[in-house]
């Protein structure tokens, strides 16, 4: 009887242990996707992720049916779907590629023993990671906290596996069990369709994937460790889409930064240590399965957040008068995406210029970026609040001016994604709160009107911030 392989945010046929393992021998294969219930924590996902994924999913099942195969797409209870599918084709196999956030372990251990209580035979694989969280531990036996040893635990801890080939063919069952219509399941914006600029950058797939790849490597590995800080500059490898859904797996991103004679060492282990903070995040999340709801360190239970509804809107539309955060969060409009440096500056800017809850922000990020991802946004969050594990203290704040000056000191950052202010001198592209009049004239500018005014002074806001702070530090 032919095997069920349920795919879920590994949308590929390369490296895919449990695909690759069903596929040996020739045995009849059944692709699967079920859109989960969203009680589940599975479904839905945050909007932008659902255009993603609707092209993904269409993406994928072509390369199926490319090698002989196709993708069935069904909703509801994985047990129900499962059990549909055995009665429709007779299949009491099933494999997948495990998963390590908290609501897919949650679905995925009872489902496994309900499916062996019923006589299936069920195996799930290694895929999402490097190495599975339950494998790097401490000198005294736990997880790690901190990032620096678990990055030196990792680079000891030898090579990943190498990455295994796509099926070159796989055997249609005899019966195929019945699909549902991937365009009823309304995945995609409609009016207004905000994603439409989308398409601008983001090829969705595994093939968009591996071209993303390629140019990384060809063109911009090389100079990787300065340029990524640089907003403007096209400096990073834009995999991290790809990555969440599992277009791509890190091990094979891993293996492609091997042997590379050319590319500065230097440059190929800063990037490597990215797509370690992407496994930390992982291992974190696995032994705290609340990271994006609790704060890691309890003081901050009593932090007294303002959570001023008008100050949120406006950060999130990319009207706060601080013209770094505003190109952040409009890029995350125009492409679900935004440069990490200008995360980290817009993250504080939330959480400690505006005491807003670390969580808002984490729930918007989650909701708008194509990449949002359950550890790494929960992980990056806590760490921008100082509440996380390996986190950068409270009382670092940033000042959005000087960190626009110091990383996109022409403002070509901001001239792209605020036009408004396209036009003024780059002395005062960071602070036009404080240009000359004649300099906003020349530039067409009428501050409160065509571009707002700061909705915070940054002076107040940070002793603000370093009292509220002060106060849970006095408390424990
Ligand atoms: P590259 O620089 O090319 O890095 C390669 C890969 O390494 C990335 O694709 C990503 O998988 C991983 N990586 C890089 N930096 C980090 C990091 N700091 N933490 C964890 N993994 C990292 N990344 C997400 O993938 N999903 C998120 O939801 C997410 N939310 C974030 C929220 C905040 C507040 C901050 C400050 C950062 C967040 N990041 C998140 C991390 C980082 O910003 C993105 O991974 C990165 O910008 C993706 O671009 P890239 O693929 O070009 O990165």
């Amino acid at each position: 009887s032919p095997i069920l392989v349920w795919f879920r945010k590994d949308l590929r046929l390369a490296d895919h242990h449990a695909l690759a393992a069903a596929a040996a021998d020739g045995a009849a294969v059944i692709p699967l996707y079920i859109r989960e219930p969203a009680d589940s924590g599975n479904g839905p996902l945050g909007d932008a992720q659902r255009w993603w994924l609707h092209h993904s999913l269409l993406a994928f099942r072509e390369s199926l049916q490319r090698i002989g195969s196709d993708l069935v797409f069904r909703s509801g209870d994985p047990l129900d779907v499962i059990a549909d599918i055995s009665r429709e084709t007779g299949s009491a196999t099933i494999f997948w590629n495990r998963r390590y956030d908290p609501n897919g372990t949650a679905t995925d251990a009872p489902l496994k023993k309900a499916l062996v209580d019923r006589g299936f035979t069920v195996n799930s694989f290694a895929g999402q990671l490097l190495h599975e969280p339950t494998r790097l531990f401490n000198k005294t036996g736990g997880p790690y906290r901190v990032f620096t040893p678990f990055w030196r635990a990792l680079e000891a801890s030898g090579e990943p596996p190498a990455p295994i080939d796509p099926p070159e063919r796989i055997a249609a069952p005899e019966r195929w069990p019945a699909s549902e219509d991937l365009e009823r399941w309304n995945l995609l914006p409609t009016q207004p369709n905000w994603a439409s600029s989308f398409t601008d950058i983001w090829t969705p797939g595994e093939d968009g994937a591996a071209d993303r790849l390629q140019k990384f490597i060809e063109d911009t590995l090389d100079g990787y460790k300065t340029a990524r800080d640089v907003p403007a500059d096209a400096g990073t490898s834009l995999l991290s889409p790809h990555l969440a859904f599992g277009e791509i797996s890190p091990t094979q991103i891993w293996h492609a930064t091997r042997g590379l004679k050319d590319t500065p060492v230097d440059d190929i282990v800063t990037f490597r240590k990215e797509l370690a903070w992407r496994e930390f995040s992982y291992n974190l999340l696995f032994h705290n399965p609340d990271l994006g709801r609790r704060n890691l360190d309890r003081r901050f239970d009593g932090f007294r957040w303002l959570d001023n509804d008008d100050h949120f809107e406006r950060w999130t539309k990319g009207l706060t008068g601080y013209p770094i955060v505003d190109a952040g969060m409009r890029q995350l409009w125009r492409h679900g995406y935004m440069h990490n440096r200008v995360r980290m500056i817009a993250a504080s800017f939330l959480i400690k210029d505006l005491l807003i809850d670390w969580r808002r922000g984490e729930a918007w990020f989650r909701d708008t970026l194509v990449d949002a991802d359950p550890a790494s946004n929960a992980a990056s969050w806590q760490w921008v609040a100082g509440s996380g594990a390996d986190a950068s203290p409270f009382f670092r704040i940033f000042n959005p001016v000087l960190q626009g000056e110091k990383f996109d000191p022409n403002g070509d950052y901001v001239k792209r994604f605020v036009p408004e202010l396209a036009d003024l001198d780059a002395r005062y592209i960071h602070r036009p709160f404080q240009a000359p009049q004649p300099a906003l004239d020349a530039a067409g500018i009428a501050l409160g009107m065509t571009y707002p005014a700061p909705i915070i002074d940054h002076a107040f806001a940070r002793d603000r911030a370093l009292a509220a702070f002060q106060e849970i530090r006095n408390a424990t």
